[in-house]
């Protein structure tokens, strides 16, 4: 078969069929796939009845994404009565977990693989395309998994790439699925991560975003390397203009990590630190290993060092145990913080998980009243926080070009439209705020930095 099309497919009639279900770490995954099928001779398409590779690359972190893929399972048998000849394949962490279940609904399903051996997608594909069930479902870490990472990355933005630095995480918070489906935390060498950083800016990236689960203990499996140090050494890198990072623990996050935020000048002001909950009682159920106090004086310390530094966070409302008391003590960090964002949650029992078996405490309805006040309550602090930016001149990477304004991000993290060229894409500029909306700001260009 002559290769042709491929694409990632979420359901046919929404307008972002085609996309990655999950984190930065499945699109991360989803984008080295694409690389991967690239260099086999495949062409992205976006439309699914010319597809002959078609993926579904799932995340399980929640109940709500497992349901999704789940109901839309009929959505491919769709797909396949139309386009018969097309391999479709289900990847990520809810294959990892529940791949064989995923068989057994859809048994039409050409392929499923699990997180640590995305690798094997050219194999997979190959034994599918001869007319063979390719399921690979591994719980052991494959030692060649960063065969992954020598494939280039298809992404949607010229200037901004993720880059993984690490995969699976030691920790064992009892409410979360991540090291059933990721596994244990296995860092890239320093090496190979510089060389892939190298080979994104000769292809124009501006700004390195590193990625993992807990990119804080990068390098603690590795014996002798520090995050920190990983960060000056990207840095050192010729033609980074900015440097982000994600997801941090509080518990991982030392001085000397946030000494080099403040000293490395392309470190972007902006961390995102998740706390989970604010009362001692449930960090202590969820394992997370730090008190209130312990986490705010994180937060102080990253203050102390960055006093403009953008801070988001994420929050589960109604972890079991959780009492009205429980929950003003999360309330109270949110407004003592004052966070730019929080991606805040209601509790998910994830099969599986230490939790799992824990019986819920608060009725839905409760459990939602309670999320919705905290996302109001937020949505006025994101609101001042960004009112302060007004009449402010800020540093902006231009992205890309959206209704005839140029979009781009501060280093704060803080989506900025403002009239400019063409010619200015790819560039770092000033721009002058001058309005503040609840999740973006509008300016005006102030000058363009050589
Ligand atoms: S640190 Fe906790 S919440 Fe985060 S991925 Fe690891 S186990 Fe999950």
């Amino acid at each position: 078969m002559t290769a042709s099309g491929f694409l990632f497919f979420t359901f046919l009639n929404s307008p972002r069929a085609d996309r990655t279900f999950g984190c930065q770490m499945n699109i991360n995954d989803s984008q080295k796939m694409a690389g991967m099928l690239k260099s086999m001779g495949y062409e992205p398409t976006s439309d699914w009845q010319e597809a002959d590779v078609i993926l579904v690359n799932t995340c399980s972190v929640r109940e709500k994404p497992d349901q999704k893929v789940l109901s839309a399972l009929g959505e491919f048998k769709k797909v396949k009565n139309k386009n018969p000849d097309a391999v479709i394949g289900v990847c990520g962490c809810l294959a990892q977990r529940a791949g064989y279940e995923i068989l057994q609904k859809a048994p039409f399903i050409d392929m499923v693989f699990g997180t640590t051996n995305i690798h094997h997608l050219p194999k997979l594909l190959e034994e599918a395309q001869a007319g063979n069930k390719a399921v690979e479902i591994i719980e052991e870490i494959d030692e060649n998994e960063t065969e992954l990472d020598k494939y280039p990355t298809i992404r949607d933005n010229k200037y901004t790439a993720y880059v993984t630095i690490i995969r699976g995480c030691d920790k064992n918070c009892t409410y979360c699925i991540v090291p059933i489906t990721r596994g244990k935390e296995r860092s890239r060498r320093i090496g190979e991560i510089i060389q892939e950083v190298q080979y994104l800016v000769e292809d124009g990236v501006k700004e390195i975003h590193l990625i993992g689960q807990n990119v804080t203990a990068y390098g603690k499996d590795l014996g002798d390397v520090k995050f920190w140090e990983l960060l000056y050494a990207v840095a050192n890198v010729e033609g980074v203009e900015r440097i982000r990072f994600t997801t941090g623990h509080p518990r991982d996050l030392t001085e000397d990590i946030i000494k080099a935020m403040a000293d490395i000048p392309q470190v972007c002001e902006a961390l995102h630190l998740p706390i989970q909950a604010g009362s001692d009682k449930i960090l202590e159920a969820m394992d997370r290993g730090y008190t209130q106090k312990e986490y705010l004086e994180k937060i102080e310390l990253l203050k102390k060092y960055m006093p403009d530094i953008a801070l988001s966070t994420d929050i589960i409302v109604g972890f079991p145990g959780e009492t009205y008391e429980d929950y003003l003590e999360t309330v109270k960090v949110v407004k003592e913080v004052e966070y730019d964002q929080i991606f805040a949650f209601k509790y998910s029992p994830r099969p599986g998980t230490p939790a799992e078996k824990l019986p819920m405490t608060e009725d839905p309805k409760t459990l939602s009243k309670w999320l919705n006040d905290l996302i109001n309550m937020q949505k006025d602090i994101a609101f001042k926080k960004n009112l302060a930016y007004e009449g402010k001149i800020v540093e902006v990477l231009v992205e890309e070009e959206k209704d005839g304004k140029l979009v781009g991000r501060t280093r704060t993290n803080k989506l900025v439209h403002f009239e400019g060229e063409h010619n200015l894409l790819g560039e770092i500029v000033n721009v002058e705020i001058t309005k503040a909306n609840r999740f973006s700001l509008e300016g005006k260009l102030a000058q363009v930095i050589a």
